[in-house]
């Protein structure tokens, strides 16, 4: 099989060749059950081995702490924008810290349960600020974040320690684009989320992260199938799981477990991004917004200097085998996703293409 290209989408996005491979072995007759996942009851035996493994897997992986549930949701990371609300404001106070347009997506959805307050807004250009100075309320229920903001480019490398602030509101984080490239300290946090397709799997399952003592505060309007306490105590099967995500899921825990789990993940991506921003602060055509500070590992947005070369940038890109790399429509540009599955080759090849572009400029 020639090669195949190299893709920086940014979800969904690329996933590991070996366990495409898997998955395509297993399609018609899982292990010899004679059955594709797909066509498995989700309460038999066979998928009860694939679903209680990915789950064993993803807490090993994580360092997940036994007073916290991991639940295997729907409904994607816009789906938990309303879910965690519903479950955890009680209908009051909830803080968020916009720093880009999922966590303003957030809040807006926030709204129609609870009253939102801004606590620290930032565009990433001078850096995170200190969470210190951000405008905690004394009566939030929780406090959310977007830990890696996919479309503007910033991470948050040090999650808050609330509690040494002298606040006592969980953290909210959602996780959805750094999730399984960092370690986290689970001590910090009340609640994270994240939605397969960026780092995990397939889209369709969204994995929930959840403190014990928090199940159990949902509004009464909660439908029972998002309901945290509900999904917890049928161990995710209240209602069918997204059993084919789930079992490739698996599969790509099987593979980081592999590589040399979420350290070498997180060796790799800060191998992998250095060599991008370098590539577009060394040159005069490119450039990116973000402080040093808070440069995102898995998203990097960059833009041209003028923007009508845009269109035969990716038409040259395209010819070259480096697919996706068109910027997410609100903020235009480029934008390369630098996920698990995406290999240090790939890089290489970009800035290797970005470089001959730009000396094709004359
Ligand atoms: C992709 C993404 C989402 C949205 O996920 P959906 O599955 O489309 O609902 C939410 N938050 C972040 C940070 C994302 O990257």
């Amino acid at each position: 099989m020639t090669q195949r290209p190299y893709n920086f989408s940014a979800g969904p996005a690329a996933l590991p060749e070996a366990v495409l491979s898997q998955v395509a072995a297993d399609m018609l007759n899982w292990q010899g059950s004679g059955m594709s996942v797909m066509e498995m009851s989700h309460r038999g035996k066979h998928f009860g081995e694939i679903h209680a493994q990915a789950l064993a897997d993803f807490r090993e992986l994580m360092a997940v702490p036994p007073e916290f549930k991991v639940l295997f949701m729907q409904g994607g990371g816009l789906g938990e924008n309303a879910i965690v609300p519903m479950n955890l404001s009680g209908g009051g106070v909830v803080d968020f810290v916009d720093s880009g347009i999922w966590s303003k997506k957030s809040a807006k959805e926030a709204a129609k349960y609870a009253t939102v307050r801004v606590a620290a807004q930032t565009e990433g250009r001078e850096g995170i600020p200190d969470a210190g100075a951000w405008k905690l309320s004394p009566d939030a229920a929780y406090v959310h974040i977007c830990s890696n903001e996919t479309i503007n480019g910033l991470e948050f490398f040090d999650l808050p320690d609330l509690k040494a602030l002298g606040c006592d509101a969980p953290l909210v984080a959602d996780m959805s684009s750094h999730i399984l490239t960092r370690q986290i300290d689970w001590s910090r946090v009340g609640l994270a989320f994240a939605g397969a397709q960026k780092n995990i799997g397939p889209a369709g399952l969204t994995i929930v992260v959840i403190r014990e003592d928090l199940l159990d505060r949902a509004l009464p309007i909660c439908p029972s199938a998002f309901h945290y306490k509900t999904v917890a105590e049928n161990d995710s099967m209240y209602n069918t799981p997204p059993t084919f995500a789930i079992y490739v899921a698996g599969l790509v825990f099987k593979w980081v477990k592999a590589q040399g789990g979420v350290a070498a993940m997180g060796a790799l991506a800060q191998a992998k991004s250095d060599a991008l921003y370098a590539a577009i602060d060394g040159s005069e055509l490119y450039s990116n917004p973000i402080h040093v500070s808070c440069r995102s590992r898995m998203n990097v947005p960059f833009f041209l200097s003028d923007d009508a070369l845009n269109a035969s940038f990716l038409e040259g890109a395209q010819a070259a085998g480096l697919l996706q790399l068109k910027g997410h429509k609100s903020v235009g540009g480029m934008r390369a996703s630098l996920y698990n599955a995406v290999p240090a080759a790939a890089v290489q090849a970009l800035t290797q293409y970005m470089r001959e572009f730009e000396s094709r400029q004359g």
